[in-house]
């Protein structure tokens, strides 16, 4: 059983701000990177709206880096996953591949991922015209025809911002109606750029080096037919990484970590929460990173106080 102070869990952009700013603070935090270390960002190629990063950055260069810094300031990073633990108990309990470990204050960065269709194609051309962030790809279609499948307000948000760039933006909806609040439907629904395909649902994207067209299929008369696009954007939500927090702290009826409102701070004293695994709204690496550092004050605070 290894005693710490404090561990984080995660890496994306939450967990190592959070690890860059409780190593600083002396803490050698211990930082349990998941299933996917680096995160979300991982997955997409170039970073363009990271402050700082002038001519963009890399996803996987960037986490690296967030990761280097976070080491250089005394962090460790084991690349692991979190199989169990026990937030009833102080000091907390975790098992992490077998091995026990107990910690005084612990900081969740889990994140969320994006749900995916499970289509054929679909991984194979993931960033190579297929994607489920259009803030963070929708630059690169400029002048293009985009599709996307999803009916709800982050389509319909993407969708107007995709317009900005793309020549063409095809909704496709597996329904005959939206699911987005009114005010985002109108305004979809009067953008010009913007055209729907009710009843219809994605069933294949292909191409070979880049994504050549969407096969789609009417789901009332089975009737398909091939779309030409250059892009393909997913926009059918995403799910928190909170499976292993059921009855540990308190969640939202969406499964994300409930905080005390401005603050990190969750139902349980001690157990601070940043990152996606809180946020449904923004989800940028940025507004991540800004939580990361709100958990780690918060819990350099609470230590000084209760430890
Ligand atoms: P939602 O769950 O609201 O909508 C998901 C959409 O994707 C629905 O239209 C759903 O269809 C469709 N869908 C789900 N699975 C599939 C599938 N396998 N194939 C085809 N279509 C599918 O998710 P959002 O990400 O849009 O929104 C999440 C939350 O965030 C909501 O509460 C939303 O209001 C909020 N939000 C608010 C914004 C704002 O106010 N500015 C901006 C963005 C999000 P169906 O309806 O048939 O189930």
């Amino acid at each position: 059983m290894e005693k710490r102070r404090l561990i984080i869990i995660g890496s994306g952009p939450a967990g190592y701000t959070a690890g860059i700013y409780s190593a600083r603070a002396g803490l050698q935090p211990l930082i349990i990177s998941g299933q996917q270390p680096g995160g979300q960002l991982t997955t997409t190629t170039e970073v363009e709206n990271w402050p700082g990063e002038v001519d963009g950055i890399l996803g996987v260069e960037l986490m690296d880096k967030l990761k280097r810094q976070a080491v250089k300031f005394g962090a460790e990073i084991i690349d692991a996953f979190v199989d169990q633990l026990d937030l009833s108990t102080k000091p907390f309990k975790l098992k992490v591949n077998q091995e026990e470990y107990e910690t005084d204050a612990l900081i969740i960065a889990t994140g969320a991922s994006a749900r995916w269709l499970g289509i054929a194609g679909e991984d194979k051309l993931k960033g190579r015209g297929v994607s489920a962030c259009a803030t963070c790809d929708g630059f690169f279609f400029r002048d293009k025809k985009v599709v996307m499948v999803g009916g709800g307000d982050t389509a319909m948000e993407e969708a107007n911002f995709l317009t900005r760039f793309a020549e063409s933006v095809t909704v496709l909806v597996r329904r005959d109606e939206l699911r987005a609040s009114r005010i985002m439907q109108e305004r979809a629904l009067a953008n010009p750029k913007i055209k729907f395909m009710y009843f219809t649902e994605a069933k294949e994207l292909i191409g070979e080096e880049k994504l050549e067209k969407v096969r789609v299929i009417n789901n009332q008369t089975n009737e398909e037919q091939d779309v030409p696009s250059d892009g393909f954007f997913v926009t059918i939500g995403h799910k928190p990484n909170t499976d292993f927090l059921t009855g540990q702290v308190e969640l939202d009826a969406k499964g994300y970590i409930k905080n005390i409102p401005g603050t990190s701070k969750t139902n349980v004293a001690g157990v601070f929460a940043c990152g996606d695994v809180i946020d449904p709204w923004y989800r940028q690496a940025i507004t991540s990173a800004g939580t990361g550092c709100w958990a780690a004050l918060d819990a350099e605070r609470w230590l000084s106080i209760n430890e």
